[in-house]
């Protein structure tokens, strides 16, 4: 759609003629032959006065079957009424008026066009409209595969950090992505942060006596079932082996404790079913909070103290939930 401009270029905003003598009814257009864009002029009706042989090529229309003559009586492809709506804006108030039209040819290819049109005064002092043409398809269509790969390269870039922050097996986030969060403190705008680390039981002897593929299938359940109890804003990591992370904005030690409880709880009543085959597993998990230390929300610390934790919760039996002291 077109825009209204200031005056430019000779175009006259006031109904004063302002740029020496304009091309008027009688005048010899001519000139405009020699112009590769595209040119009409209109009169204060719209009929057209003039058009180049760059506009006769152009529409594929003859000067004869034009001259005289209103938009809509010669073209029946083009958005006419928007057309004159314009035109009748640059008769009325003067000024220059850049709009876009896309032109099909017969064969179908579509050309994008930039058409400034500007209001002048003929030698009789009436009103013309002057519009010329300017081709932009090949901007236009650069412009756009500009766009096309800037967005592929972002999906791949968006692609290439998932895959360098996340687990494949268990679609968690890695430790990277964990240190990462913290440093931008994306994850962190609300304290108190609570951390757990989860360690599985025993899991080299579910490997030693199902198989590494079992293993496996283990890994994926222990997250799935871990994933059904937190809450969207906790970023779950898995560390590697069988060692996983939770850090939980705005959660304070107590209410973590709660959650790593009730995860304990959810895995041990709701062993992996492996075919036939009944697969129980259990979990430690040590518990640490952003409260325990002085300086705030300090990812170190936390690690060392959930880390210590999960330490008691082995050496008492496994299957517990301690926090740091
Ligand atoms: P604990 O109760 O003390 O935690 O004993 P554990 O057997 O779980 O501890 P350990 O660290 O000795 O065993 C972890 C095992 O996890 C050892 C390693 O072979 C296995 N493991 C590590 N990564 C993978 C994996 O991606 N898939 C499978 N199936 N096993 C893995
Ligand atoms: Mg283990």
């Amino acid at each position: 759609m077109g825009t209204l401009k200031a005056t430019a270029m000779g175009a006259d905003n006031n109904g004063m003629s302002n740029s020496g003598p304009p091309p008027g009814v009688d005048s010899d257009f001519s000139i405009f032959d020699t112009i590769p864009n595209p040119i009409f002029v209109k009169d204060e009706s719209l009929r057209y006065l003039f058009v180049n042989e760059s506009f006769e090529s152009f529409y594929g229309i003859s000067r004869s079957a034009i001259i005289g003559r209103s938009d809509a009586s010669v073209f029946h492809d083009r958005d006419i009424q928007r057309l004159e709506r314009e035109d009748e804006d640059v008769i009325a108030a003067g000024g220059t008026l850049e709009s876009r039209e896309t032109v099909r040819s017969d064969h179908g290819f579509a050309r994008e066009v930039v058409i400034r049109k500007s209001r002048h005064r003929n030698a009789s002092g009436n009103f013309i409209l002057v519009g010329i043409l300017h081709d932009v398809t090949e901007i236009a269509r650069a412009n756009e595969r500009l766009e096309a790969s800037q967005s592929f390269l972002h999906q791949q870039s968006r692609q290439l950090y998932r895959l360098a922050t996340t687990d494949p097996l268990t679609e968690c986030y890695n430790r990277r992505a964990l240190f990462e969060a913290v440093e931008q403190r994306e994850k962190l705008h609300t304290p108190p942060v609570c951390l757990l680390i989860l360690d599985i039981d025993h899991f080299k002897t579910i490997n030693d006596n199902s198989g590494h593929a079992v293993g496996d299938a283990v890994l994926v359940h222990f997250a799935h079932s871990v994933r059904s109890i937190l809450r969207p804003q906790d970023m779950f990591v898995r560390f590697g082996g069988d060692e996983f992370a939770v850090l939980m904005p705005a959660t304070s030690r107590l209410d973590g404790l709660a959650v790593a409880e009730r995860i304990r709880r959810h895995l041990a009543e709701k062993p992996l079913q492996d075919g036939d085959a009944v697969v129980p597993l259990t979990v430690s998990i040590g518990v640490a909070g952003s409260e325990d230390t002085d300086s705030g929300v300090d990812l170190p610390a936390l690690l060392r103290n959930a880390d210590e934790a999960l330490y008691r919760a082995k050496n008492d039996g496994r299957n517990l939930v301690r926090q740091a002291q």
